[in-house]
């Protein structure tokens, strides 16, 4: 019998579904630094960036909250860049890296990759994934857009130089054994410039994995395009026929669902399932995933809350409760459909009201 080899994606919330038959909080994204060394055009946190650290909660309190959620799978860390400082990766992320890796919790961080490698050492030993955005089509490119955001930038050499720094730091620490996982996001940019960012990722920077996932159109990114459905359909399908066979290709937030009436997604979705090596990710924002502010304690489903506030804070409430009251809002609901037979989780609320603002997703319409 032939089988289609498919990575198993430890991320995936549908796990939880077929462990405890509903939605479970089983990872938490820590953001565990507001600073970062870039200001990047399209970066997801842009406004949030400061130059000055404030104090984290004592890292005991948080670990005593994470004690309390026995269903914890995945950590991730996040920024800003979490691994700038060695006071940050000392104070704040070695503590968590190491309780992790004591409850067999599987780790990702989330790099620019720029930093002297005598950084991700310290990480190393304790690291499943090492997670980096790549959607840089040249150097060029990465020295204007990757600091377009900032006020004084560094000169053109030493931007340049960070560049040079990402390959090289991938290359090396992909041949030291960890797993380094690229991510890029389809927009305007980056469209024209995949196969050779593909080909970079899998070949120079020698990553495991390649994600590819929508870019969100927010006010920080609001100078960058992003591309309708036929675009992103067209773009799928020529990364199938480019793509490198012996690295994991990964669609996240991937906008086709198998309830559409379009054929073309359809076929896109039965092309993708059965291609070897090549996965999709239900969205883990809002399903498994909340977000811990280790500096001021407050919750959030990353971008999804109605109005950007923080669903809860630890300080007053327990981590499962403030889950437990998301998966009761109405926001929530909107979003969160079901169809078992496709062991689909259905969309995020960013991606319905860019591509679907009036369709209605309804649980078990797919048979
Ligand atoms: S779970 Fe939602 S999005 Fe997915 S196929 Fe079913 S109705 Fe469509």
């Amino acid at each position: 019998m032939n089988t289609i080899y498919k990575p198993y994606d430890t991320w995936e919330s549908y796990h939880d579904i077929e462990k405890y038959g509903r939605l479970t909080l089983s990872n938490i994204e820590f953001t565990t630094t507001n600073l970062c060394n870039m200001r990047c055009a399209h970066c997801a946190v842009g406004y949030a960036l400061t130059t000055k650290e404030a104090n984290s909660l004592p890292i005991d309190d948080i670990i005593r909250q994470l004690d309390e959620v026995e269903t914890l799978r995945t950590m991730s860390f996040t920024g800003g860049e979490p691994l700038l400082t060695k006071k940050g990766i000392r104070d704040n992320l070695l503590p968590l890296l190491k309780y992790a890796k004591g409850r067999n919790i599987k780790t990702q961080i989330n790099s620019n990759l720029t930093l002297p490698m005598d950084h991700y050492e310290l990480v190393a030993p304790y690291l499943d994934v090492m997670h980096i955005s790549h959607n840089w089509c040249n150097e060029e490119e990465f020295v204007e857009t990757g600091f377009a955001m900032m006020d004084r930038k560094p000169p053109v050499q030493k931007r340049a130089e960070l560049y040079r720094n990402i390959l090289d730091n991938a290359r090396e620490l992909s041949k030291g054994g960890m797993f380094v996982s690229a991510e890029t996001m389809l927009n305007r940019n980056t469209v024209p410039y995949l196969e050779k960012i593909h080909n970079e990722v899998a070949s120079e920077m020698l990553c495991k994995r390649h994600e590819i996932h929508p870019m969100y159109s927010s006010d920080y990114a609001e100078n960058l395009e992003t591309i309708g459905l036929d675009e992103y359909r067209d773009t799928v399908n020529n990364i199938l026929d480019f793509r490198n066979e012996n690295i994991w290709v990964l669609f996240g937030t991937l906008p086709f669902y198998a309830c559409s009436s379009d054929k073309r997604d359809l076929a896109l979705l039965e092309r993708i399932n059965g291609t070897p090596n090549t996965t999709i990710r239900n969205d883990v924002d809002g399903r498994s995933r909340m977000n811990l502010n280790i500096f001021s304690g407050d919750i959030s489903v990353s971008d999804f809350t109605d109005d950007g506030a923080a669903l809860g804070n630890i300080k007053e409430e327990s981590l499962k409760n403030i889950y437990d009251k998301w998966l009761n809002t109405n926001i929530s609901n909107s979003i969160n459909c079901h169809c078992p037979s496709v062991k689909c989780l259905g969309s995020n609320i960013i991606v319905k009201n860019m591509y679907y603002p009036d369709k209605t997703f309804k649980s078990g319409s797919v048979k």
